[in-house]
C-alpha cells in the first residue's frame, strides 16, 4: 500500500498566479510589450540561475540584497555557488559583455520575468517576484535618463494611473562621492550613539547607504547629514540640469529628493524612483538610475548606461485599484453538441473557426445540452455553436448568442458550415 502523501505547499512568499488573475497578467503584459517597442526596446533573457560572484561584485557586497536577500546555494555536482538573480541588470550586463552586444552600436534591451529575495513576505513585498527591466546600454547623455523617465509616464497614462510621483537625485561622480563621503563619515562619527547595528557596521563600508534607513531614530541624524548634492562639480549638474530641461519640457514633475541613494553601489549621476501613497508602505513601482561604472566593473570595454527596474506586482495592484479587472473570458465560441457524428463534427468545425482566427472552446467529453449550455455561459464565450444530428444532416450549425447585448437576442439560427466562420466574425 502507498503510504499517504502529506499535501505539498508552496513555498511561503512566492505565489500562484490563478487563471483569473493570469489573464489579467497576460493584458498587462501585453500593454507593456506594446510601450517597450514603441520606444525600440528589444526582449534579452537571461538566465535565472547566475554565478554568485556576478551579483556579489555587480550588486556591492555592502548591499541589503548580497548580505541577506539572495537565495545562494552550492552546486552539488561542482560546487560552485549559484544565486536565483535578485535582480536583472548585472545578468543583462554580464550577457552583453559575454556576446559583445556593444561592438558597434548603443543597445535598448528590456527582460520581463521572476527575481527572488529573502525577504519577509507581506504586501507588495515578496519572495519572488517578477520585474520589467529595462536597460539603454552603451548611451551617455542625459537624453536617454530623460527619456527612460518619459517613458515611464507614458505607462502609468496608459494604464490610467494618476498617484504617481517622480523623485529624482544625482549622485555625481566618484571624486565628489569620496569627498562627500569624507564629511558624511565625519558626520556619522558626530552622531554614532543614535546608529543602529546596521548603521554601525556600514558607517565606513557604505555610508551613503546608512542615511536609505527606514528607523525613526535615526531621521533627524539623516536630515542633517552633509548632502551629496551639494557636492556636485559643473559636470554632473550640467548633466542633472540637461535631464531636467528635458523633463520640463515634457510637463513631468518631479521632487529633488536628496536622500536617494537608492540600494545598490553602482550608480552614478541620475538617480530616480516612481513612488505612490495608495500601496501601504511597499510604495516604490520603479527604481532607476545611470551606472556608467557597471560593464567595466564586470570586465567589459567600457561603457555607459542608465536603466530602470518596475514591480510588477505593486504596479499590478495599483493598476487593480485604478482600472479594477473584467473579467477575461476564456474563448469567444463555445462549441456543444450531441451524438457520435455530431461530436466528431464539433472537432472539425473547431479547427474551421480557429483558423478564422477565433478563440474555440469545444465542449469536452458528452453530457446533456443543458449542462453543456451552463459551461458555456461559464466560459463567457459571446456565442454557443450547437451541433446535433439535424445539424449533421443539414451540413450546417446552430447559433445562439449567450450575451444579453448579443447581436441576435436569445433566437437560435441555423447557418450553413461554409458560412459559419464568416458569420460569427462580422457579428457582435
Ligand atoms: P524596496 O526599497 O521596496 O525594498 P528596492 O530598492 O529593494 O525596493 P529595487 O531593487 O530597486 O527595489 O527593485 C525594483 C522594484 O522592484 C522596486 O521598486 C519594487 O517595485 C520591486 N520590488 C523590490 N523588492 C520587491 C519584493 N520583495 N517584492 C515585490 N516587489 C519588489
Ligand atoms: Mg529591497
Amino acid at each position: 500500500m502507498t503510504q499517504a502523501f502529506q499535501k505539498v505547499a508552496a513555498i511561503r512568499g512566492m505565489n500562484d498566479v490563478l487563471p483569473g488573475v493570469g489573464a489579467r497578467w497576460e493584458q498587462f503584459e501585453e500593454i507593456v510589450r506594446e510601450w517597450l517597442h514603441a520606444y525600440g526596446y528589444r526582449n534579452l533573457r537571461t538566465p535565472v540561475l547566475e554565478h554568485t560572484r556576478l551579483f556579489a561584485r555587480g550588486i556591492g557586497e555592502v548591499t541589503d540584497i548580497v548580505e541577506k536577500e539572495m537565495y545562494t546555494f552550492t552546486d552539488a555536482l561542482n560546487g560552485e555557488s549559484l544565486t536565483m538573480r535578485p535582480e536583472m541588470t548585472a545578468g543583462i550586463v554580464r550577457a552583453s559583455i559575454e556576446h559583445n552586444l556593444l561592438y558597434d552600436r548603443p543597445q535598448r534591451v528590456y527582460s520581463l520575468g521572476p527575481v527572488f529575495r529573502h525577504e519577509r513576505p507581506q504586501r507588495g513585498r515578496y519572495r519572488q517576484f517578477h520585474q520589467i527591466d529595462v536597460e539603454a546600454l552603451g548611451f551617455a547623455g542625459p537624453d536617454v535618463d530623460a527619456e527612460l523617465i518619459i517613458m515611464l509616464a507614458r505607462l502609468w497614462k496608459r494604464l490610467g494611473l494618476t498617484d504617481v510621483r517622480l523623485e529624482l537625485n544625482s549622485l555625481g561622480q566618484a571624486e565628489e562621492r569620496a569627498a562627500h563621503r569624507a564629511a558624511l563619515i565625519e558626520h556619522l562619527e558626530k552622531h554614532r550613539d543614535v546608529l543602529d547595528e546596521d548603521g554601525q557596521r556600514r558607517m565606513y563600508s557604505n555610508p551613503l547607504r546608512v542615511l536609505d534607513t527606514k528607523n525613526p531614530a535615526m531621521q533627524a541624524m539623516a536630515d542633517s547629514a552633509p548632502k551629496l548634492f551639494d557636492f556636485l562639480g559643473a559636470e554632473s549638474r550640467a548633466h542633472f540640469d540637461g535631464v531636467c530641461a528635458l523633463l520640463d519640457d515634457a510637463g513631468i514633475s518631479y521632487r529633488l529628493n536628496p536622500r536617494l541613494v537608492r540600494g545598490l553601489d553602482y550608480y552614478n549621476l541620475t538617480v530616480f524612483e516612481w513612488v505612490t501613497d495608495r500601496l501601504g508602505s511597499q510604495g516604490t513601482v520603479c527604481g532607476g538610475g545611470r551606472y556608467d561604472g557597471l560593464i567595466e566593473l564586470l570586465g567589459g570595454k567600457p561603457a555607459p548606461a542608465v536603466g530602470f527596474a518596475i514591480g510588477m506586482e505593486r504596479l499590478l495592484d495599483l493598476w487593480d485599484q485604478t482600472a479594477p479587472a473584467a473579467t477575461v473570458p476564456e474563448c469567444e465560441i463555445y462549441v456543444v453538441h450531441q451524438g457520435d457524428a455530431a461530436q466528431r463534427l464539433a472537432a472539425r468545425v473547431g479547427e474551421t473557426l480557429r483558423d478564422a482566427g477565433l478563440s474555440v472552446i469545444v465542449h469536452a467529453g458528452s453530457a446533456s445540452f443543458k449542462s453543456q449550455f451552463k459551461r458555456a455561459d461559464a466560459s463567457g464565450a459571446r456565442v454557443a455553436v450547437i451541433l446535433g444530428a439535424d445539424e449533421v444532416a443539414a451540413q450546417a450549425a446552430s447559433i445562439k448568442y449567450l450575451r444579453a447585448d448579443g447581436a441576435q437576442g436569445d433566437a437560435q439560427q441555423q447557418v450553413p458550415l461554409a458560412e459559419l466562420a464568416q458569420v460569427l466574425k462580422s457579428k457582435g
